[in-house]
């Protein structure tokens, strides 16, 4: 179990993470300790030889001062007071051959370079040089120079100190920095877990949803960074797919029962005409009757079809240049004689000529809806006012105004869903779809639909069409 888990977090976000953080927090560590040990090093390397060059510079004043028996015995007593194992030195002619020495039998193994003597007599005043010994782990740092006519000084230095120096800086960068690692992969892992914690939060919410719980929300804090982001737009989401799906089955339940009453309808005509009817005029009756009904089904269906395929998009429409103002002319003509029936006056105050780019069957459509509805809902004496007009060249206003019944501030924010009806206008025929058609296909034209209403006033529809195609975006 336990070994799962472990296993388990191998491919976690977090340890990634934290493996990256400690991977570049020692890889930069380690490269720091290399330049600091090259610095370290290339100093003390200096600092020897410039301490040689001083005692090689007091030799060969010495020499020229007091002559060579000075030196030997000074160089013997320097080396004796640094100690045997510190520095030696040898007083060497330039055939190599050495006449005055140190204590060797510390550094019996080192010789002379021949090399080294070539180069001082071919002009250069010093040469150093490094030797490791391999049964001493240390190194010995070599000068040789030429402090008088015919006299080189071959003198030697241990960096044992030095050695010393180093071996313990780095055990105690290699303990530092191993520590500094297991910290920098605690605080990595632990900042890793507090930056993927919200993208758990989305994951677990998400898995809820998944198990049915689409109420369920993120917890969003108030720190505005990238998870809270994250939280907030995955909330909207959710949101919406709430309201899609309610709005779905909202629907679906509308549909069930508008379906069922026309069904229910043919259906108790036949019975009825199967019982009792005998003759042919009453069978003639109940096909009549159910053919009427089969056509409100028809109409409703297709409504509906003609809503999901406007909604789907511009280019389903078919666009052309057309007068809008002759257009709502006609529909006003249209409607004029149920207007006239019904008592109803009706006025069109549209431009001689005002042209757009439209789907002309769709407008006719969406106009007849919203003629239809002012006339259906205003009652005799009455009046509907249809006007066009441009705004600022760029769009076109198309207004029907009636001083109808007017809807309910309650009811006004539902008017364009599918299938809602008013509560007061359930006594009048429809379906509650003609307006979703409206708003829908103004949609689809780039423009809209807006209503002002006031119960027992009358209401006002205006809609907006662009006069020019939408741009290609
Ligand atoms: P319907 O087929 O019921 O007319 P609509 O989608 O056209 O369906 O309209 C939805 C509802 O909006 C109507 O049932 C009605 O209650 C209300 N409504 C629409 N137009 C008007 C209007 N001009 N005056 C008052 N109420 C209206």
């Amino acid at each position: 179990m336990y070994l799962r888990k472990l296993f388990s977090v191998r491919h976690t976000l977090a340890f990634r993470l934290t493996l990256w953080y400690a991977g570049i927090f020692t890889v930069s560590s380690c490269v720091a300790f290399l330049l600091f040990y090259m610095l370290i090093t290339s100093v003390i390397r200096e600092r020897t030889d410039e301490e040689l060059l001083g005692q090689v510079g007091q030799f060969s004043t010495l020499l020229s001062l007091k002559g060579i028996e000075t030196v030997k015995r000074v160089a013997i007593l320097e080396a004796q007071a640094a100690g045997v194992k510190k520095i030696f030195f040898r007083l060497l002619y330039p055939s190599g051959e050495a006449f005055s020495s140190s204590n060797m039998s510390y550094w019996k193994d080192i010789g002379v370079r021949r090399i080294a003597i070539e180069r001082l007599l071919s002009g250069s005043s010093h040469m150093f040089e490094t030797i490791v010994i391999p049964e001493r782990k240390h190194k010995v740092r070599i000068l040789y120079s030429m402090i008088g006519p015919g006299i080189i000084l071959q003198l030697g230095q241990s960096m044992e100190n030095y050695f010393r120096f180093i071996e313990a800086f780095k055990r105690i960068f290699i303990t530092t920095m191993s520590l500094l690692i297991v910290l920098a992969a605690g605080v990595g892992w632990f900042m890793a877990r507090r930056a993927v914690s919200g993208v758990e939060a989305v994951t677990r919410t998400a898995r809820n949803i998944s198990g049915g719980a689409l109420e369920k929300r993120v917890p969003v804090k108030t720190r505005g960074d990238e998870i809270d982001q994250l939280a907030t737009t995955f909330n909207q989401m959710l949101d919406r797919i709430q309201t899609l799906v309610s709005s779905i089955k909202e629907m679906s339940d509308n549909i069930a029962h508008d379906l069922r009453s026309p069904i229910t309808r043919i259906r108790g005509i036949a019975e009825v005409t199967l019982t009792t009817g005998k003759s042919v005029a009453e069978y003639e009756n109940m096909a009549a009757s159910t053919i009427e009904e089969c056509d409100r089904l028809l109409d409703m269906i297709n409504t509906m079809l003609l809503i999901s395929e406007t909604e789907a998009g511009v280019d389903r429409l078919t666009r052309e240049e057309m007068d809008i103002s002759g257009l709502v002319r006609d529909a006003c003509e249209l409607f004029e004689p149920t207007a006239e029936d019904k008592g109803v006056r009706m006025s069109c105050n549209v431009p001689d000529a005002c042209r757009i780019f439209a789907d002309i069957r769709m407008v006719q459509r969406m106009l007849a809806n919203l003629l239809d509805n002012a006339i259906k809902y205003t009652p005799s004496a009455g009046t509907v006012a249809v006007s066009v007009h441009e705004d600022e060249g760029q769009q076109v206003v198309v207004s029907v105004k009636d001083t109808g019944i007017g809807i309910s501030p309650d009811a006004l924010p539902h008017i364009f869903e599918r299938f809602y009806r008013c509560d007061q206008s359930r006594s009048q025929a429809g379906i509650g779809l003609g307006l979703s058609l409206a708003r829908a296909i103004a949609q689809a034209h780039g423009g809209g639909i807006t209503v002002i209403s006031n119960p027992n006033q009358g209401s006002t529809f205006t809609v907006t069409l662009p006069k020019s195609l939408p741009s290609a975006s």
